[in-house]
């Protein structure tokens, strides 16, 4: 396992509970030993050491090819490179999981590169040529965590749910193919990556620090890249500052803004309407390019996929002041434990629009008090990784020779039948709300009254 931050710490009890493995040859490695004795403890061996470019294969090696048996890594890490561990592992025949496409050091915040350079969508399109390159062979599992990965499943859930419910006469798909036609038939324009974390901590956010629910170094990557996402056949306006890409699957665009600062117009069932933030994520892209339907060249129908994240309320403040100071980061960067929030609960979801029914959230809505009585080490948001990871660990160990795939591309219900027992309430919900809703208010408003659903609505100007 690479990296014992929060999820690291939140994935090694579910390895334990649900794994049979030789106990002696599990290998934990972070840099930081802040929390060696977690691994120590129980038998394990912990390396203190940072992955580079230079050493990973050195210190990879002899830990994945010694004895018996198949190896797999788990990459829980920040800073090192996603594609090139899992070409490393798949040379060796050792499976692999990841939950994003993360890069070495100074990809996020080279201020030589463009905006179209630090984009998730060119992380994305490195894997995807990796995989067309050197297609099947051992299987690596890209970016499953809750999301990217979950809302995967959730979405192909919340899809049979509502053509079932509209009365759409189909057969569950069984391909890529069949799912996109299937979306395109039920009349879904987008998708939202709805999210709101009502995760509450004891204490106030001191003023010069970042607090956050999970990796606080994680979010501010992401958060500082061009806002991106799928770019549906439906849109008919763009915001001037939208860029297309000219190579790949062309599925997404960016906006030379960050993500952390560009909010948007959504809903999730316990606040009803709501602003989220549009912050770039894999998912946006996958959803996007697996539910296309295109006749090889040209695409007829995708829907438009974004994430609209409402982090939790210290998070909302700590991202204010850190844009309103110039976009000073904090001295100060804190993911705060199970044991430091009072209550609340991550409420993350899909939200399915534009179709017969309007909108549809499909998600989780896991608290903070029934993740502590689940598993031990982690908040909502944190068990909502770790167990994904370990539903995409079992489903690698049931299909070890898939090659790269994403979770679009794996057996949603095998991989929520795992994971569903550690999500709280799973629920679905209608809701007649749009982003048109209360307006235009007292003022004038640049909006697309015939077509609710368009970007134009939904992004906050
Ligand atoms: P974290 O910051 O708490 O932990 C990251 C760990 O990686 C730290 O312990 C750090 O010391 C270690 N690390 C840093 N450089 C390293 C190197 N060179 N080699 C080995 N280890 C190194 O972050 P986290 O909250 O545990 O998140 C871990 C990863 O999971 C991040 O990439 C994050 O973006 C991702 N994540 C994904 C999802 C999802 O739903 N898909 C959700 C949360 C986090």
């Amino acid at each position: 396992m690479i990296g014992l931050g929060s999820i690291g710490k939140g994935t090694l009890p579910l390895i334990e509970r649900h794994f049979k493995f030789d106990k002696s040859r599990f290998t934990v490695i972070d840099p930081v030993d802040g929390d060696a004795k977690l691994v120590t403890d129980r038998g394990y061996r912990f390396e203190k050491v940072a992955l580079t470019p230079e050493n990973y294969k050195d210190i990879l090696t002899p830990l994945l090819t010694e004895g018996e048996g198949q190896g797999f890594v788990v990459n829980l890490s920040v800073d090192t490179s996603s594609l090139d561990l899992m070409k490393f592992c798949r040379k060796l025949g050792v499976l692999y999981i990841d939950t994003v496409v993360e890069p070495w050091p100074g990809f996020y915040f080279d201020d030589t590169a463009t905006a179209a350079d630090r984009t998730n969508y060119a992380l994305r399109e490195a894997v995807r040529r990796e995989k067309k390159k050197h297609p099947g062979g051992t299987t690596a599992v890209c970016c499953c965590g809750a999301n990217p990965g979950m809302v995967s499943w959730f979405v192909k859930k919340a899809l049979v749910d509502i053509a079932t419910d509209t009365g759409v006469k189909f057969k569950e798909p069984s391909s890529q193919k069949g799912w996109a036609k299937l979306m395109k038939k039920v009349g879904v324009k987008g998708i939202h990556i709805a999210e709101r974390d009502t995760q509450r901590a004891k204490e106030p956010k001191p003023f010069g620090e970042f607090w956050n629910t999970w990796s606080v170094e994680g979010f501010l990557s992401e958060g500082f890249q061009p806002a991106e996402l799928g770019w549906g056949t439906h849109e008919t306006w763009k915001p001037a500052n939208a860029k297309k890409h000219k190579k790949g699957c062309k599925a997404a665009i960016y906006l030379e803004q960050p993500g952390a600062n560009t909010r948007v117009r959504t809903w999730c069932p316990t606040p009803g309407a709501q602003y989220g933030f549009l912050v770039t994520h894999n998912e946006a892209i996958s959803i996007a390019d697996y539910f296309s339907v295109s006749d090889g060249k040209k695409v007829s129908y995708r829907p438009t996929c974004h994430y609209a994240y409402h982090p939790a309320n210290v998070a909302v403040l700590s991202l204010h002041e850190l844009f309103g100071s110039a976009g000073k980061v904090q001295e100060t960067l804190h993911v705060l434990d199970e044991s430091e929030l009072q209550d609340g609960i991550d409420e993350l979801g899909v939200l399915l629009y534009g179709h017969k029914k309007n909108a549809y959230w499909y998600g989780s809505q896991l608290s903070v008090e029934e993740a502590r009585d689940l598993a031990p080490y982690q908040n909502a948001t944190g068990l909502q990784v770790t167990s994904a990871v370990l539903a995409g660990m079992v489903w690698a160990l049931e299909n070890p020779e898939a090659g790269i795939v994403e979770t679009d591309e794996m057996d949603y219900k095998r991989c929520l039948e795992i994971q569903l027992p550690y999500l709280g309430p799973v629920k679905g919900y209608y809701t007649d709300w749009t982003p048109l809703e209360g307006r235009p208010g007292f003022y004038k408003e640049d909006i697309d009254t015939k077509d609710p659903w368009q970007f134009r609505n939904i992004l906050v100007r």
